[in-house]
């Protein structure tokens, strides 16, 4: 297993640390051939060598199986230019990796059900994967820009495009996710208004006759949206463009809680990218505060969507789950009357449950 380690900016360096020592723990205990190499990225190496990427990081990435990236930014590097900020790495790091879909889970451990801000009946038991188009759609679409009319106004104008080959290779991502869940795909569009998302309907029901196992089913997404908070146990994988994925996904992460329990993963035609949704946390950095369960969940991801490993992302997500039953919070998933713990003794805690 070919594994670049980026653990970059702010709480980056402490939660990959973590993750670290729980893929070591799972390795150990299924002999997995582990072969790690690591890098400077965002802002750590923008110290180091002037630039967010360097290529020689780039070559590294594209030669691996996975991607490990911890996070990048802080108030550091806020002054410089977008074209060199750390961000821009991941933005390249997504493009020459060709990674188009991305998955963002949405899983409430039982432990957590009264950190969110729905009701407990809600959403207990709610464990949803959200696809989501990443290459495509308005944010990438041509004619775009703002224009200034003869009449003296101004006029803007986004682009919702997508061709049958970027729908079809999407939903396959989607129709494979689900073979390894409960077999369900929602797919989600506005094909009663947008043309483009009609094709989208078209396209992924065509693929559908491959999957005969799985269901599928069509959603509207302002509907979807409702559904989400109506009654969110109905879903498994929620499959959908660009836009509306955005949208859907931060409202799905919600449900959950906390930012600091969630992973996320990026595919491509080949390897993947493995990173937690939230940021570099500069107001907790270098404090032991940081919650790692999000970058170790990422783990967790990689194991199963990378190397097929699912029974070891099961492990690791099932020592979270004990982990938390056991009563240890970091300070963001911390109730009244508990006792906190800080990223280390909470890495520990999962490295040591996964060892059991
Ligand atoms: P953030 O996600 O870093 O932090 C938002 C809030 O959540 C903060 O209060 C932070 O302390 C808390 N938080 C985040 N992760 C946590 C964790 N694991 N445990 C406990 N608390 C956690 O978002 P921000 O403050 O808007 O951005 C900070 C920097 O991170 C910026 O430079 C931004 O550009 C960058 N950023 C990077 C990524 C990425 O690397 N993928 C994503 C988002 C933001």
């Amino acid at each position: 297993m070919k594994i670049l380690v980026l653990p970059g900016d702010g709480i980056g360096p402490e939660i990959m640390k973590e993750a670290v020592k729980v893929l070591d723990k799972v390795a150990k205990k299924y002999s997995l051939d582990l072969e790690m190499e690591y890098g400077l990225v965002g802002g750590a190496s923008i110290d180091a060598h002037g630039v967010p990427l360097r290529d020689e990081v780039l070559n590294l990435a594209k030669e691996s199986e996975a991607v490990l990236l911890g996070a990048v930014g802080g108030p550091k590097w806020e002054g410089l230019d977008y074209s060199v900020r750390p961000e821009r790495a991941l933005l390249t790091l997504r493009k020459e990796l060709g990674l188009f879909a991305n998955l963002r889970p949405a899983k409430v451990y039982g432990p957590l059900v009264d950190a969110s801000t729905l009701k407990r009946d809600v959403i207990e038991g709610t464990d949803i994967m959200v696809i989501r188009e990443l290459t495509g759609g308005l944010y990438f679409g041509t004619p775009k820009g703002v224009e200034r009319l003869e009449s003296g106004e101004e006029r803007g104008v986004n682009t919702l495009v997508y061709t049958t080959g970027e729908i079809e290779r999407i939903a396959r991502v989607a129709f494979d996710v689900a073979g390894k869940r409960s077999k369900r795909v929602t797919s989600v569009d506005k094909a009663n208004v947008l043309e483009a998302t009609e094709l989208w309907r078209r396209v992924v029901t065509e693929v559908h006759g491959d999957y005969p196992d799985i269901e599928l089913s069509h959603m509207y997404v302002d509907n979807c949206a409702m559904q989400l908070v109506r009654y969110p146990r109905q879903f498994d994988v929620i499959l959908t463009e660009n836009t509306f994925g955005d949208i859907l996904s931060d409202e799905a992460a919600m449900l959950t809680g906390s930012i600091g329990m969630l992973p996320s993963a990026s595919l491509g035609g080949k390897g993947g990218m493995y990173e937690p949704i939230h940021g570099s946390a500069p107001d907790i950095a270098g404090r032991d505060m940081a919650n790692p369960i999000a970058m170790i969940l990422s783990v967790a991801m990689m194991l199963r969507y990378s190397f097929d490993r699912g029974e070891c992302g099961d492990d690791i997500e099932n020592a979270v789950g004990s982990v938390l039953e056991n009563g240890y919070r970091t300070r963001d998933i911390s109730q009244p009357g508990m006792k906190s713990v800080g990223c280390k003794e909470m890495g520990e805690a999962i490295s040591k449950e996964v060892g059991a």
